[in-house]
């Protein structure tokens, strides 16, 4: 099976990739979960931009994950999403396979040791909650950050001083081939906003290690957590911090020294409010927004030597 056209026009109104699924379904029969050809993508994203997934795929659970990748021809690409928001999806789409987790990985418990242990698709902010309300503290920090569990540990997320490095005690998974696989603290390979294990692997659990706690107190932090930000950050059509904190220095100050704050293209625009986030006016493509971000590196290149680094995943064609 050729997965790798390039995508083309429909009609002259949208991007689409040549129909996979039907394929899909017949060397694949005994998978559960929902497939759908050239689902488009932007509304999986907090930017609402970007092209269609050739096939979105939604496995019902861990074993119909494994099922697809062990069964899935060799040449087909496979990209998992989050909650989208750390990704710029390019306005082609992305070729082949997209994984979306749902209601089959949003299970979370926890012990008496304090330790949590949830579906990779549950919101980082559901978990903090649900290790508020259990009296553990040490995860009140993932409140702050707007994506999944599994983002969190691609992303080694982190916010007011906690990292997801800092509380893991072990992640699940599936790789490429369909083999379920366990990663320890150390396999992780963690270090800032970067995960070191293979690139295949798709994380479906994650066990996290709290510590006792009033559930007062860390409703507190979380109020805390949540002011701060709603005063600092855009919290609409962004991606957060575009690019990683150069060694010892602030992405935003070096991007607001280079005079970039507020600048535009198109319908994209570094945010007035915090200068490492750019924001979607409204109408942006995808190609505004990575040419804004690229803009921004060539300019703070030019202006003090810095090569920044994107944070922010981008996937897909142009
Ligand atoms: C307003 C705003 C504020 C933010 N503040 C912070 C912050 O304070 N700290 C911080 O760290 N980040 C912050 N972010 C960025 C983002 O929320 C984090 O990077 C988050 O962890 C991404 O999770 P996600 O589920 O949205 O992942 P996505 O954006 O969907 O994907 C990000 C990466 O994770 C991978 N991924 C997703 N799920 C899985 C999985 N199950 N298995 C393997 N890989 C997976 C994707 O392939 C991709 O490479 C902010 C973003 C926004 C929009």
């Amino acid at each position: 099976m050729d997965a790798r056209h390039k995508a083309g026009h429909d009609g002259g109104k949208f991007m689409t990739f040549p129909d996979i699924v039907p394929e899909l379904k017949r060397r694949l029969p005994n998978l559960r979960g929902r497939l759908i050809a050239n689902q488009p993508l932007g509304e999986f994203t907090w930017f609402r931009v970007g092209g269609p997934a050739q096939a979105l795929f939604m496995p019902e659970d861990e074993n119909d994950l494994a099922y697809a990748l062990a069964n899935l021809p060799n040449e087909v690409p496979v990209t998992v999403i989050g909650a989208g928001s750390n990704l710029i999806v390019r306005d082609g789409g992305v070729e082949g396979l997209v994984i979306r987790l749902g209601r089959g990985f949003n299970d979370i418990a926890s012990d008496d040791n304090h330790r949590v242990t949830a579906g990779t698709a549950m919101l980082d902010v559901m978990v903090a909650r649900a290790a508020q309300k259990a009296g553990i503290a040490g995860l009140a920090f993932l409140s702050g950050i707007p994506g999944t569990i599994g983002g969190a540990l691609r992303m080694n997320g982190g916010a007011y001083g906690g990292e997801t490095k800092d509380i893991l005690i072990e992640a699940r998974g599936v790789d490429r081939a369909g083999n379920l696989r366990t990663f320890t603290n150390a396999d992780m390979g963690f270090s800032y906003r970067h995960c070191s294990a293979p690139e295949d692997v798709i994380f479906t659990t994650a066990v996290f290690q709290g510590r006792a706690g009033s559930a007062d107190e860390i409703a507190a932090e979380m109020a805390a957590i949540k002011e701060k930000r709603e005063a600092s950050q855009p919290r609409n059509r962004t991606g957060g911090s575009t690019f990683k904190n150069p060694p010892g220095k602030n992405a935003w100050k070096v991007i607001d020294e280079a005079g970039c704050r507020g600048l535009k293209i198109g319908d994209a625009q570094v945010s007035e409010l915090h200068c490492n986030f750019l924001i979607n006016l409204g109408h942006a493509t995808a190609a505004d927004i990575e040419t804004l971000g690229e803009t921004v590196r060539e300019r703070v290149r030019a202006h003090s030597g810095i090569v920044l680094e994107w944070e922010i995943k981008r996937i897909g064609v142009n």
